[in-house]
């Protein structure tokens, strides 16, 4: 019996590609129609602001898979095409050019944009975000050794981005608004060990301080701080968050709250629309900005598009590499009773977890992905444990999960 139904997702990044994917190793037999306004074929993010900035890696390397194998799979990804709006009862789309396409079920899987500078010159050249294969090009294409750049916003793209640029032997200004790096996801005692392996690794970080204008004849030359005081620099890289692309979910009725709501089953508000990735605000976690979430709720979305799946709503899991440190966090901890810490900074590596009730609430390990690993079992799990286990080192993390 040959399936006639239409299954159109809308976005192929890397949310939208694993959705796509998935219909298809699922075994759905109708067409898989997969649109995405980037010139790209679905790659991952991660490798824009580390390997593929140093210049460590090709920025192919990104791609989710080659690019001329979404054919064979039986996939109609189209490129360059932008969907314009949706008709959710008449179940249609429509494509920029006024092509219309008619869908059964629809994916939304459009993510996010780089939150913009309003500043005075934050147009010149030379100032860049950091989201597509094309940005990184622009960038690369401007630095060099005993350059300098001014880095806007200690998260995770700003950091990422700042010990990238110290690789290549430049002078790097971070430029935080916060009186703490990455306030957003990391904990007070995370923020400080990074600002001081950024400061250790030569960077110029300057917290509780903004941009008051980038200025420059036609392209950046500098950056007036709002302390008054300047930074002559060619490049800027601006990182103060993204905005998730929920207009189109939005002009069709689609219900948002920072982004597109969703049930644990990736269902919108509308019939037959579904959405994943980092577009969605999920039940228990909200809106999660990461590579994980990402493929996992298109995997997740493509099985409920199919009506054979099952709740997702994993503990959120970020990582970062930045110098020799690798970064992992597991939860999003922004209270705790209780904390406790395996190895220490000292040695290079340690896990610290955050505990309330007995549980496991969130931990940050830096190069320590091993205990991590185990952290998010414990975690999803609910696994009852105290701080003294988890702090003493004889106690085997793996005998915890067991008993
Ligand atoms: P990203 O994924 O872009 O790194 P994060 O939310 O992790 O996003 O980090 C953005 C950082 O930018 C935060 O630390 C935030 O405090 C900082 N920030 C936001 N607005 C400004 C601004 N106008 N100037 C400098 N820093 C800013």
């Amino acid at each position: 019996m040959t399936d006639n139904r239409t299954f159109l997702v809308v976005g192929a990044g890397q949310a939208g590609g694993w959705c796509a994917r998935t219909l298809r190793s699922e075994g759905f037999e109708g067409r898989v129609v997969l649109i995405g306004d980037e010139a790209y074929a679905p790659y991952e993010r991660p490798p824009l602001s580390k390997q593929a900035l140093t210049g460590e890696a090709a920025v192919e390397s990104a791609y989710l898979w080659p690019p001329d194998s979404w054919d064979g799979m039986g996939v109609e990804l189209r490129l360059g095409w932008r969907v314009e709006s949706i008709a959710p009862d008449e179940h249609t789309a429509t494509i920029s050019g006024g092509k219309t396409i008619a869908w059964d079920r629809l994916m939304i899987a459009t993510g996010s944009r780089p939150r913009m500078l309003e500043v005075p010159g934050a147009d010149l050249a030379g100032i860049h975000t950091i989201r597509t294969i094309p940005d990184i090009e622009a960038i690369r294409a401007q630095v060099a050794p005993g350059r300098t750049a001014v880095v806007v916003g200690g998260g995770w793209i700003g950091l990422e981005a700042a010990a990238a640029f110290r690789k290549l032997g430049m002078e790097v200004v971070v430029v935080e608004a916060a009186d703490r790096l990455c306030s957003r996801a990391a904990t007070p005692a995370t923020s400080d060990y990074l600002l001081k392996l950024h400061r250790d690794n030569g960077v110029d970080v300057r917290l509780n301080c903004v941009v008051g204008r980038f200025d420059g004849d036609g392209a950046l030359e500098r950056v007036l701080l709002g302390d008054d005081s300047v930074v002559d620099a060619a490049i800027a890289v601006v990182g103060i968050g993204i905005v998730p692309n929920v207009e189109l979910a939005e002009s069709a009725g689609i219900e948002t709250a920072n982004g597109i709501r969703v049930d644990a089953f990736c269902r919108t508000s509308a019939p037959d629309i579904f959405a994943c990735g980092e577009v969605t605000s999920q039940p228990v976690w909200g809106r999660l900005e990461s590579w994980e979430n990402a493929q996992n709720q298109g995997i997740a979305g493509a099985k409920s598009m199919l009506d054979a799946g099952e709740a997702y709503g994993e503990a959120p899991w970020f990582w970062s590499d930045q110098y020799d440190v690798n970064l992992q966090i597991v939860g999003i901890a922004r209270d705790w009773e209780e904390e406790a810490t395996r190895g220490s900074a000292a040695n290079g590596a340690f896990i610290t977890f955050y505990l309330t009730g007995g549980k496991i609430v969130g931990a940050v390990a830096v190069n320590n992905g091993r205990d991590l690993r185990f952290a998010r079992r414990l975690m999803q799990a609910g696994a009852t444990v105290t701080a003294e286990e988890l702090a003493d080192p004889a106690v085997k993390l793996q005998a915890l999960l067991k008993r």
